[in-house]
C-alpha cells in the first residue's frame, strides 16, 4: 500500500479556483471578478512601467550576483521600504526602535509575525476582522495559535462598518491577545476605519494591552497616496504602541510573482532591535532560509530614487483613478437601471474590492448563468471592470437582484 493513499483531493483556495474556471470558460462575456490583482482597461495585467525600468537596470547589473542574500533580507530594500511605510520622518525609525526584515510578500510576513508572536511570546488567542482575508486564519492555525476570535467590522444590513460592536468586541479580548487590522484597503469589504474611528481603536488597544498586527498590502491602494494610506500604522507608532505590520508590494507596485515584502516590529527599547532581529531568524532559517532578491532590488530602485519614486506614484494614482471611475460607473449604471436595493457602498469602499453585499445563491447565479466571477462572499475586484464590460456587469447584477 502507498505511503499517500489516504491522500485527497481537496477543493483548491477558491480564488485560484474561480481564476481556473474563469480562463476555462469559453463564453465571450466572460468577466473576472475574482483575484486581487489590477487589471488594465484592456483587462490586461500591468507591468508599472517605472517598474519595467528598474527591472532592465537589475537584469544588466553586471555587478550583482545570485549569491544568498542575508536571512533577513537586502538592507537597501529594508531601508527604503520602512521609510515608505512609516515616513522618513517617523520618531520610532530615528530612536531606532524599528526592526524590519525582508520577508516572502504579505503572506509570508504575516506568516513570521504569528510564529514569533505564537512560538516565541507564548500568544494563543487572535482577534480578525470580521470578514477578514481568507488566508489569514490558516497562517495563524499553522503558527501554533489556538483561539480564533472576530471582531464585528461589516454590518450586513447597513453596508457599513459596525463600529460600536467593534469596540465592544475588541474591549472584551484578553491582555495580550493578538489584534489583526488592515492598515487600508480592507479585504474583502473596502471599508477602512475614520481616523477618529482609529484613535478609538488605539486606545483599546492600550488600555486592554493588545498586540496588534497591522496588515499593510494596500498601501497606496485606498486614496492613491502611500503617506495617507498609512496614517493609522504612524498613529499608533506615534502613540508607543508596540505593533508589527506585514508590508506587501505585490499590488502597490505590481510584483506579485516575485514576492516582495517586509515585516516591521516597532518596539519600545532599541537596545533590543538587534535581539528580536536575531530572535525572528530562528524562523525564517527553518522556513525559506532567505528571501528571493530581484524583486527587493527592483523595489529598491523604485523607491531610492526621487525621479523613479515620483513616476511610481503617478502610475499609482492612475490605477486608484481607474478604480474610483469603475466604482462611480457601477453605481450609476446600477441606479440608471433601477436595480433593487441600496449600492451606494460601492463608493464609500476603497481599494480593489468592493463587498457588493450579493448572496452566495446570486454569486453562484452569476457565475453560472452570467460567466461573472467572484467570491461567494460577494466580493468584487474593481478592477476586473473596464468600459467594455461594465454595462454587461450592471445589467447582470440587476437580473439576477430582482
Ligand atoms: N494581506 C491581505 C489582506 C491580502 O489581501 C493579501 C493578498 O491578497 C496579502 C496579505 C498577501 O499578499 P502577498 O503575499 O502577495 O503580499
Amino acid at each position: 500500500k502507498s505511503a499517500f493513499a489516504d491522500v485527497k483531493l481537496v477543493i483548491p483556495a477558491e480564488i485560484f479556483h474561480l481564476t481556473k474556471l474563469y480562463q476555462e470558460d469559453k463564453h465571450e462575456k466572460k468577466v473576472n471578478l475574482g483575484v486581487g490583482a489590477y487589471r488594465t482597461e484592456d483587462n490586461k495585467p500591468l507591468v508599472l512601467p517605472i517598474v519595467k525600468k528598474c527591472e532592465f537596470e537589475v537584469v544588466n547589473d553586471l555587478t550583482l550576483n545570485h549569491e544568498y542574500l542575508p536571512m533577513s533580507g537586502n538592507p537597501d530594500f529594508i531601508k527604503v521600504a520602512t521609510e515608505l511605510l512609516l515616513g522618513s520622518d517617523c520618531k520610532a525609525l530615528q530612536e531606532k526602535r524599528v526592526a524590519a526584515v525582508q520577508t516572502v510578500s504579505g503572506t509570508s510576513a504575516c506568516r513570521l509575525a504569528a510564529d514569533f508572536l505564537a512560538k516565541r511570546l507564548k500568544r494563543r488567542a487572535v482577534f480578525f476582522p470580521d470578514p477578514t482575508w481568507e488566508n489569514h486564519g490558516e497562517i495563524f492555525k499553522h503558527a501554533g495559535f489556538k483561539q480564533f476570535k472576530n471582531y464585528a467590522y461589516w454590518h450586513k444590513k447597513r453596508r457599513q462598518i459596525d463600529m460600536s460592536k467593534l469596540l465592544v468586541d475588541l474591549a472584551s479580548a484578553t491582555e495580550g491577545s493578538v489584534v489583526l487590522l488592515h492598515g487600508s484597503a480592507h479585504n474583502p469589504t473596502g471599508m477602512d476605519l475614520t481616523k477618529k474611528q482609529w484613535k478609538q481603536v488605539a486606545e483599546v488597544i492600550k488600555c486592554n494591552n493588545l498586540f496588534p498586527i497591522i496588515d499593510t498590502a494596500y498601501q497606496g491602494f485606498a486614496t492613491g497616496d502611500p503617506d495617507r494610506d498609512a496614517w493609522a500604522i504612524r498613529y499608533f507608532a506615534n502613540q508607543g504602541i508596540e505593533l508589527m505590520a506585514a508590508q506587501s508590494f505585490s499590488k502597490n507596485m505590481g510584483l506579485y510573482n516575485e514576492r516582495v515584502g517586509s515585516l516591521v516590529t516597532i518596539i519600545k527599547d532599541p537596545k533590543l532591535v538587534p535581539a528580536l532581529i536575531s530572535e525572528q531568524m530562528l524562523y525564517v532559517r527553518p522556513n525559506y532560509s532567505n528571501p528571493p532578491a530581484f524583486g527587493s532590488r527592483v523595489v529598491a530602485k523604485v523607491l531610492g530614487d526621487k525621479k523613479n519614486k515620483e513616476e511610481w506614484l503617478k502610475t499609482l494614482r492612475e490605477m486608484t483613478d481607474r478604480v474610483k471611475t469603475m466604482r462611480k460607473e457601477l453605481l450609476q449604471k446600477l441606479q440608471k437601471l433601477n436595480t433593487p436595493g441600496r449600492w451606494d457602498h460601492i463608493v464609500k469602499q476603497r481599494g480593489m474590492f468592493s463587498f457588493t453585499g450579493l448572496n452566495e445563491q446570486q454569486v453562484a447565479r452569476l457565475i453560472k448563468e452570467k460567466h461573472i466571477y467572484l467570491t461567494r462572499t460577494g466580493r468584487i475586484n474593481i478592477c476586473g471592470l473596464n468600459t467594455k464590460n461594465i454595462d454587461y456587469v450592471a445589467e447582470s447584477i440587476c437580473q439576477i437582484v430582482k
